[in-house]
């Protein structure tokens, strides 16, 4: 089965500059922007430009310098904002909404990365 896209969701309103947005970072292939209801004192929405529902979609059928650029880019916000592990930060936590049961309001794949605070553990 083809997967649908729905070019009047809310991120492609946004890509298309329909809609304002706090932009985090911006690559070739992909988008980084504060989300509107933030969960944290840093929540970011990183988003690839091409038009992809979810993630299984985006690894089927998006190219390797997209699939590239777009890890590249959740990983250029966590050092951006100085949360990189990796570099002494505090951390963070990577989510993606996806489907019915994953409860994703916006069909465009996003990754929540939120940091700033203990987040507590999920999925025990
Ligand atoms: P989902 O449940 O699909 O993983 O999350 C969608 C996220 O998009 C929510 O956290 C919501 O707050 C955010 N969001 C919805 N509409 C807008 C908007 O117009 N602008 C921004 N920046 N975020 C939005």
């Amino acid at each position: 089965m083809a997967y649908e896209y729905d070019d009047q969701n809310i991120f492609a309103k946004i890509l298309r500059g329909e809609i304002p947005n706090t932009t985090v970072l911006e690559t070739e292939h992909s988008l980084a922007f504060r989300d509107i209801q933030a969960q944290a004192p840093e929540h970011i929405l990183v988003i690839p430009k091409g038009p992809y529902v979810c993630f299984d979609h985006f690894a089927n059928s998006a190219t390797a310098e997209e699939i590239v650029d777009f890890t590249r880019a959740v990983g250029q916000v966590a050092t951006a904002l100085k949360v990189d592990p990796g570099t002494g930060g505090d951390g963070y936590r990577l989510l993606a909404n996806s489907g019915r049961h994953g409860v994703q309001e916006v069909p465009h794949l996003h990754v929540h990365l939120v940091a700033g605070r203990p987040l507590g553990r999920m999925l025990r």
